[in-house]
C-alpha cells in the first residue's frame, strides 16, 4: 500500500510547530492552483512503511550484489562516521573561506590523492556522477582546441567496447562519434583505429578495463595513435577498481580522467545518488577546469577560478558528503591498501570465471580484470533459459543477479563483478547457486521460466514496464 493510500484527514498533521515568523502573501502568479496531496499519517505510519519498504530490498548489506560495471563493494561504515560528523555536515556552501578552512582541506588533500592515484597533474571534484564527468571532460577538451583556434576537430573516437554513456556524453558535448569496431579478442582494433585517426579528430574516450571487463593490451599503442594526429586521450575511469594502484592512466598516455567516486571510492550507490564523478587532467587542461578551484595553503585557503574555465557544472563544490566517505577510505587504506584492493577485485573476478567456465561458455578467453562477460547463447538455444531467466533464478537464491544483456556486442550476456570485498565463503556459495541453476536449466527450464517465486514481486512484465511505465500516482482514480 502506498503511504498516500494511508492517509487519514487530519492525521500527524499536527507535527509542524505554530508558525513563528510573520506571514507573507504569495501574489497569484506563485501559488498553486490545485490542492497539494500530502499523506496525512503519523510517525509511527510513515516508520513502519519504510521499514516495510527497506526490508524488501535487497542490498549490499543484504548479500552477494555482483552487478558487473557498478561496483557494488561494501563500504566501511567509517566512512559514514566521518562523513557524518557535524563539522562537515553542519556547514553551508555560502560561509565564507574563512570559516571553513578544514571543509577547503579535505577537497585539496582528495585531489591530491586522486591526482596521485590517476597520474594527473590537475583535478575538479565539481561532476555529480560518471556521465557527467565525461561530458565535462569533453568540455575542456573542446576548451583547448577552441583556445589554440582548431575548430576543425569535430570528431570523437569511441570503440564500440566502450561504456554506453562515452557515446552519449561526447553528442552532449557536440561532437559527432567516430566508431571503431574491437577485435575478437575484446581490444580495440589497431588498424581500424588508424584508419579512423586524422586532423578532425579531437581526441579518443576508452573505457579501460573495457566493458567485457579486459584491459587493453595496446593501450599505449591507442594513445600513440591518437596523439600522432592531434587528438587528446580520454580515460573512462568508472572501472579503476581493477588498476588502482597498479597502473596510472597517466603514465599510459591519457590527458584527461574522470573517476565515479561512488564505485571504486566506497560510496553506497544504487540508491540514485548522490555520486561524485572527479575529472582529472594534465596541465595542458588545467587552465580550462570548472570554476570553482581550491587554492592556497593551510588557513589561508580560498577559492578561485583558473584562467580559461569552461565555468560551473555543478551548484557550488560538488558532492561535499562524498569527498569524505572517498578522502577517509583511501587514507585508512593507504598506497598499499589500495593496489590490494584492486589486486583482490581482479583475483575475486578470476576465481568465479575459472569455477564456472566448464559449463558457462566465457565471451573472451583468458585473464579478465574486475568483471567478466559470459554468453549464454547457447544454453538458451539448447534448454529455452535465457541469461534473464538465470537472472531471475538467482533472486530465488538471495543472490543480486549480475548485469544483463550488456555489453550490446555480447549476446545473452551476464556480467558478473564480485568486487574485492566478498570473502572465499561467498564467492563459494554464489559458485554453487550459478552451477545449480545451470543444471536445473536443462532439468526444468520451466522452473526458471516462471522464476522468482521468493521475492515481494514475481516476474515483471519488462515490455510493458518499458514502454508504459506507470510513473505517477493517480489521486482521483
Ligand atoms: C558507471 C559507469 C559510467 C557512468 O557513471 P554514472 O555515475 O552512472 O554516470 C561510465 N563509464 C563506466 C565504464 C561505468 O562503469
Amino acid at each position: 500500500m502506498l503511504i498516500f493510500e494511508q492517509s487519514k484527514t487530519g492525521r500527524g498533521t499536527d507535527v509542524l510547530g505554530a508558525c513563528d515568523v510573520p506571514l507573507v502573501q504569495l501574489d497569484v502568479a506563485h501559488k498553486r492552483a490545485s490542492t497539494l496531496h500530502l499523506a496525512e499519517v503519523s510517525e509511527v505510519d510513515v516508520d513502519r512503511h519504510y521499514t516495510a519498504l527497506a526490508k524488501k530490498c535487497h542490498g549490499v548489506n543484504d548479500g552477494f550484489y555482483p552487478l558487473g560495471s557498478c561496483t557494488m563493494k561494501y563500504n566501511p561504515r567509517l566512512n559514514e562516521a566521518v562523513a557524518n560528523l557535524p563539522g562537515f555536515t553542519d556547514i553551508h556552501p555560502l560561509q565564507p573561506a574563512a570559516s571553513v578552512q578544514g571543509a577547503l582541506a579535505v577537497m585539496q588533500m582528495l585531489e591530491v590523492a586522486l591526482c596521485e592515484i590517476t597520474g594527473m597533474d590537475a583535478l575538479t571534484l565539481q561532476p555529480a556522477a560518471g556521465a557527467h564527468g565525461e561530458l565535462t571532460g569533453l568540455l575542456l577538451i573542446k576548451a583547448y582546441y577552441q583556445a589554440r583556434g582548431d575548430a576543425k576537430r569535430r570528431k570523437i573516437i569511441v570503440p564500440d567496447s566502450a561504456h554506453g554513456t562515452n557515446p552519449a556524453s561526447a553528442t552532449m558535448a557536440g561532437y559527432t562519434i567516430v566508431n571503431v569496431a574491437s577485435g575478437p579478442d575484446g581490444c580495440v582494433d589497431l588498424s581500424a583505429l588508424e584508419a579512423a585517426c586524422n586532423e578532425e579528430v579531437a581526441g579518443l574516450m576508452l573505457t579501460n578495463p573495457n566493458t567485457v571487463g579486459l584491459f587493453d593490451k595496446n593501450i599505449r599503442a591507442i594513445t600513440e595513435l591518437v596523439h600522432n594526429c592531434g587528438g587528446l586521450c580520454y580515460y573512462d575511469g568508472a572501472n579503476l577498481n581493477a588498476v588502482m594502484g597498479q597502473v596510472r592512466p597517466g603514465d599510459m598516455g591519457f590527458d584527461v580522467v574522470h573517476l565515479n567516486l561512488h564505485k571504486t571510492f566506497s560510496t553506497p550507490h544504487g540508491g540514485g545518488g548522490p555520486g561524485s564523478g572527479p575529472v582529472g587532467c594534465k596541465a595542458i587542461l588545467a587552465d580550462f577546469l570548472p570554476n570553482v578551484r581550491v587554492a592556497g595553503e593551510d588557513g589561508a585557503r580560498h577559492f578561485m577560478r583558473p584562467a580559461q574555465s569552461i565555468g560551473e557544472v555543478k551548484a557550488f563544490y560538488g558532492n561535499f558528503l562524498v569527498y569524505l566517505r572517498a578522502l577517509t577510505y583511501i587514507l585508512s587504506l593507504g598506497a598499499e591498501g589500495i593496489k590490494e584492493a584492486s589486486e583482490n577485485a581482479v583475483l575475486n573476478a578470476n576465481y568465479m570465471r575459472v569455477a564456472l567456465a566448464d559449463l558457462y561458455k566465457m565471451a573472451y578467453d583468458g585473464t579478465c580484470m574486475h568483471e567478466f562477460v559470459m554468453d549464454l547463447s547457447e544454453l538458451k538455444k539448447a534448454t529455452g533459459v535465457s541469461a534473464l531467466d538465470i537472472a531471475k533464478g538467482l533472486l530465488d537464491n538471495g543472490i543480486h543477479p549480475p548485469t544483463m544483456y550488456f555489453p550490446l556486442i555480447v549476446h545473452e550476456a551476464l556480467m558478473i563483478e564480485p568486487t574485492e570485498t566478498e570473502s572465499r565463503e561467498t564467492l563459494d556459495a554464489a559458485i554453487q547457486v550459478f552451477r545449480d541453476l545451470y543444471r536445473a536449466a536443462q532439468e526444468s527450464a520451466d522452473t526458471l521460466h516462471a522464476a522468482p517465486q521468493t521475492t515481494p514481486v514475481g516476474r515483471l512484465d519488462e515490455v510493458q514496464a518499458a514502454r508504459k511505465p506507470v510513473l505517477r500516482y493517480d489521486f482521483d482514480q
